[in-house]
């Protein structure tokens, strides 16, 4: 059954539109079980009806005709119950009614199963038997599966509006997709769709206006794959056995054969560009073998993969020019990595949807550092057919609306000339100390390492480098840097911002942060060998980064060397050792280092409790309220699927920091907070009330963070915080914080319009 379901599913999310989807569905459950009948409806929220949309054993013709208004007969009772009815003679149902357009009052046995997506039915899934009996319970967990793994598809569809034009909804209500608020803001721009190379499956859609030049494009591209098929077998021939011979005569047959190319070359002249053409074929070549019950064949799939992909790297290196950015470019991708956001000349960036990652992904903060709205998480796009839409995006409640309609397009526009007044008051801030309304200062530094320049006016802002992110220099590298071009790194930062601090964290590869060069395989890479687990077990990388750290300040004086992922004492005992040997080594081969300021950040709850023995063994804590979220809630902070439940503002998080802040005043050591949580508005004056002493963030959430800041005293802040801390649960405290900044005004800087 396992085997039926991923073919069927695979099938269905193949298909080019939503109703050859839902044809191929029924058609497949229909063979796969054995029922009379297969039929799906769906849910058409602007008639409140469910509408059959595709069927195997009723009438044709009752496609989208039979309208079954909410709670209407058993198709209602499955949506209304949001479980399975199994009905060995669904005649005798009390809820049943007989449609006569549909010829099914000779069908006796009935099964329907709800399709749901976030506790929603959006449709239902019935099949019917003519014999009286009820369905076994493998169809029943089958078609359960199934209805499960299909809610994505159909739920993109209601986004999109595909739905809306299928079940001839009258008034279609626009939707939009919804992923996890990046950065606040408000965009309106076209998608340039963004993908790794050579993986065919995630080419976008373009369009193109010379159809004759690209064929040829493609057609080089195919002979040059001939040629590599032909060395390699002609190299490998008197070592291959006949079998593994036949595969190449095999794969250079499917290469030239003529349904390939003129398959590619007629949707090349329907427009689109060759790589995108060059998907569709081998997608559809490829679904063949797929559904092929023969097991040999079905692996022949894999071929027709292989090759296309073989094509398309060609056709990459034969790309004829530059992508084109529209000046406002909204990037989207299956998952955006700083570095393919750095590929947009920064003026034509506007915003970035990705299909995964969250909004303490790499990429979200690399979109506050560049102060551009961001939704993350969106797992219902359809990326690849992204391209050149018309998008808005909400990085306020994390929405992207697609091809909006002239409705959300004319609120949106006004909520961005809102934006942008807002944006002046914002600005106003500039230059102004960041203090409370009776006079406390609360230094605001920066956090940066993921974008390479700094703007002027930013730097002038900061009171420092609360966060150097030491990790990218590292990651776009084939090995790691040397200790001299370390050095050159540092020393620009440092001297960038003398005489004021700048903390430079050691390397905190592993979780998320993958080194290419350095493959680190774990089934639970959070957990495991990540930061200074790593530095310790290579003191040769961690030496090599201290020295260039100690040697790079040398007349300077502002560094500050901050420890990530600490755990046990122990790490910080035998760091700290490591560092002094770093220094005395530099000053006996003639080095005028002097020590640095040391600090570790609390970012895993075995370091909140231990915070007294930490504090007391060095100069300075820094709250990594990112991963602190992320082990205290037991929350993957890139996983889409669980985002609703990663919330810094849950009352755990909050009585953490609290032990924290507690255990630094004991010893008299400053406490800063460098995760996300501190370019939050919302969280300001918490943060502020629980006496943090400064607070390090994106340079986008700079002046507004000042502005809260301006905006309290601290006996305010304190009050909040006092009631945030009896509160049981997150979604309280947002709302007493959310209406604190209301009734400052300042509401507007979490809610567009406001
Ligand atoms: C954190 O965990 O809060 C933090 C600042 O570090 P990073 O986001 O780089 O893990
Ligand atoms: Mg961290």
């Amino acid at each position: 059954m396992l085997d039926t379901l991923h073919r069927i599913v695979h099938a269905v999310n193949k298909a080019p539109d939503l109703q050859s989807a839902l044809d191929v569905l029924v058609r497949m459950v229909h063979e796969a079980i054995s029922s009379d009948v297969c039929s799906i409806y769906l849910v058409d929220d602007a008639s409140r009806a469910n509408v059959l949309m595709a069927t195997v054993g009723l009438a044709p013709k009752a496609v989208g005709r039979v309208r079954l208004p909410m709670g209407r007969g058993l198709v209602g009772l499955v949506a209304e119950r949001a479980e399975p009815v199994n009905l060995a003679d669904a005649t005798a149902h009390p809820r049943y009614i007989r449609i006569d357009d549909t010829g099914e009052a000779r069908f006796r046995g009935f099964l329907g199963v709800p399709i749901i997506k976030n506790r929603r039915v959006l449709g239902v899934l019935v099949v019917r038997q003519v014999e009286t009996r009820e369905f076994q319970d493998e169809e029943v967990t089958f078609l359960f599966t199934l209805a499960a793994q299909l809610a994505g598809a159909i739920s993109y569809a209601r986004a999109s509006g595909e739905l809306d034009s299928l079940t001839g909804g009258e008034a279609p209500i626009q939707r939009f997709l919804s992923g996890q608020a990046g950065f606040a803001g408000v965009a309106i721009g076209s998608a340039v769709v963004t993908y790794r190379q050579s993986d065919l499956q995630s080419v976008p859609d373009r369009r193109i206006d010379d159809p004759e030049r690209e064929c040829r494009r493609f057609q080089r591209a195919v002979a040059q794959v001939g040629e590599d098929l032909r060395r390699l077998q002609a190299r490998l021939g008197g070592e291959l056995p006949v079998e593994d011979q036949a595969l190449f005569d095999a794969l250079l047959l499917m290469l030239e054969s003529e349904t390939l190319l003129l398959q590619t070359e007629e949707t090349i002249h329907s427009g689109l560009w060759a790589p995108a053409a060059l998907r569709e074929t081998i997608a559809s070549h490829a679904r063949i073998f797929d559904e092929m019950d023969d097991p040999y064949l079905r692996e022949r799939a894999s071929d027709v993969r292989d090759l296309g992909r073989r094509i398309l790297m060609h056709l990459e290196h034969d790309q004829p020019r530059e992508i084109d950015y529209p000046a406002q470019t909204v990037l989207v991708g299956e998952d955006i990595s700083a570095m393919q956001m750095a590929e947009v000349p920064p003026e034509r960036l506007a915003a970035v949807v990705s299909a995964s990652g969250s909004s303490s992904s790499h990429a979200a903060i690399l979109a506050r550092a560049m102060g551009i709205p961001a939704v993350m998480g969106v797992s219902e796009m359809p990326v690849s057919r992204m391209q050149g839409r018309t998008l808005v995006v909400d990085g306020y409640r994390g929405r992207v609306y697609v091809d909006p309609t002239p409705a959300v397009l004319a609120e949106y526009q006004r909520l961005l000339r809102e934006e942008r007044a807002l944006g002046e008051e914002v600005e106003a801030m500039r230059g102004l100390p960041s203090e409370t309304t009776d006079g406390h200062l609360v230094p605001l530094y920066l956090n940066t390492g993921l974008v390479s320049e700094t703007q002027e006016e930013s730097l002038a802002e900061a009171a420092g480098v609360g966060l150097y992110r030491t990790e990218l220099p590292f990651m776009v590298r084939d090995r790691f840097p040397g200790e001299e071009s370390q050095v050159a790194n540092y020393r620009r930062v440092l001297e960038a911002f003398a005489p004021r601090p700048v903390t430079l964290r050691t390397l905190d590869v592993g979780g998320d942060k993958e080194l290419p060069y350095f493959p680190v395989q774990e089934q639970n890479p959070f957990l495991g060998w990540r930061g200074v687990r790593i530095s310790l077990q290579h003191p040769e990388i961690f030496l090599t980064q201290v020295r260039a750290m100690l040697r790079a300040d040398i007349g300077l004086g502002n560094l500050h060397i901050m420890l990530p992922m600490i755990t046990q004492v122990g790490e910080v005992d035998e760091l700290q050792l490591l560092i002094q040997r770093a220094h005395d080594e530099l000053l006996e081969e003639g080095h005028a280092v002097s020590m640095p300021r040391v600090g570790v950040m609390i970012e895993v709850p075995s370091a909140v409790y231990q915070a007294a023995e930490l504090a007391r063994r060095v100069d300075f804590i820094s709250i990594g309220s990112n991963d602190l979220t992320q082990y205290l809630l037991a929350v993957d902070r890139n996983n889409p699927r669980v985002a609703d439940l990663y919330d810094e503002l849950h009352p755990a998080v909050l009585r953490a920091l609290k032990m924290v802040v507690d255990a630094a005043r004991e010893f008299h050591r400053p406490v800063s907070l460098c995760g996300e949580m501190a370019g939050n508005p919302l969280a300001t004056a918490l943060l502020v009330g629980l006496g943090i002493d400064s607070l390090s963030m994106s340079v986008g959430s700079l002046l507004r963070v000042k502005w809260v800041v301006r905006s309290i005293s601290r006996m305010h802040a304190r009050q909040l915080l006092t009631v945030a801390m009896r509160m049981e649960d997150a979604a309280q405290v947002r709302r007493l914080m959310e209406s604190s900044l209301d009734e400052l005004g300042l509401g507007g800087l979490i809610r567009p319009g406001k």
